[in-house]
């Protein structure tokens, strides 16, 4: 069955096309970001400091965190909407960035794929999750592009909230540097100034063809 991952920075427009391109390809959908968001409420649910290794790999090897219909549970609660909120997005790339709580997550997303086809995506769903999938997809935009579509979609879109996001996006990319490697052989589509149903087109027709090859 056909897997895709698609990687790249905060606000490339990663979630929407992802989600798109599994219900076009009937398959489901891996956000992998959603376990280090719900890692990371874990963490500073146990009163623990993002920054500290040791206290952060506790906080998450002591949570069950589960996807369930496309929503996030932590301890058998729906945690959906809070991981969105802004301070999981605040603490998740110090928290995503410690080894030990990628390893922890790591079994969590690869069982979430299954061997029923996805479309898998994060910043390292090509290089780790899924290293050996039909077709990686590495998706761009320009960073002002990027944090427009952010502000527009917490529904503030003046220019302060584009600025604020601006910033925060810069600083995230810095710390989640070290994840964002495209994976070699990934198709790189700059997703600037184009609609979600083109770049969605182009895509099912890359893994259509990707899985085609594999047969
Ligand atoms: O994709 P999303 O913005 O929800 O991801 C939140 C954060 O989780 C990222 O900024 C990054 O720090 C971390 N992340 C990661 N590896 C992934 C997915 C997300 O480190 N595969």
């Amino acid at each position: 069955m056909t897997v895709v991952t698609i990687d790249g920075p905060a606000g490339s427009g990663k979630s929407t096309v992802a989600a798109a391109l599994a219900a076009r390809l009937g398959v489901v959908h891996v956000d992998t970001g959603a376990y280090y968001r719900a890692a990371t409420l874990a963490v500073l649910r146990a009163g623990a400091d993002p920054s500290d290794a040791a206290a952060a790999e506790a906080a998450v090897s002591g949570a069950r965190i589960e996807r369930r219909a496309g929503r996030t549970m932590l301890d058998g609660r729906d945690v959906e909407d809070e991981i969105r909120g802004p301070l999981v997005t605040a603490a998740v790339s110090t928290v995503a960035a410690h080894p030990a709580v990628r390893r922890a997550l790591l079994p969590l997303q690869r069982a979430e794929v299954g061997d029923a086809g996805a479309v898998v995506e994060g910043r390292d769903a090509g290089t780790v999750v899924v290293p050996d999938a039909d077709l990686k997809v590495w998706l761009t935009a320009s960073p002002q592009e990027r944090a427009v579509r952010r502000a527009a979609q917490r529904g503030v879109p003046d220019a302060a909230a584009v600025a604020a996001h601006a910033a925060d996006i810069s600083r995230r990319d810095r710390l989640d540097a070290r994840q964002m490697v495209p994976s070699g052989g990934a198709v790189e589509v700059d997703t600037t100034g184009r609609g979600v149903p083109e770049i969605v087109d182009e895509l099912v027709r890359l893994a259509l063809s990707a899985a085609g090859q594999r047969t």
